[in-house]
């Protein structure tokens, strides 16, 4: 399953399929990737520079950013 995050031009798009559960997202940006929360990836919370640069970290592929 996809699923997809908007934030102003870009969307975060996870694919439970791929992810780990590494936590790698969770430790590096905790205010926006909260995995016992729903929705678990909250972009309000952070800039989009700073979302774009952990999700970039994403060590299974899982994350992704799509430019809208
Ligand atoms: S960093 Fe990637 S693989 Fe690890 S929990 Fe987050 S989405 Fe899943």
């Amino acid at each position: 399953m996809i699923k997809e995050y908007p934030k102003e031009d870009i969307k975060v798009i996870w694919d439970m399929s791929k992810c780990t559960h590494s936590a790698n997202c969770a430790r590096g940006l905790p205010t926006v990737f909260k995995p016992k929360e729903k929705p678990w990836i909250q972009t309000e919370n952070d800039t989009r520079e700073n979302i774009i640069a952990q999700v970039n970290k994403c060590p299974s592929g899982a994350l992704a950013i799509k430019f809208t």
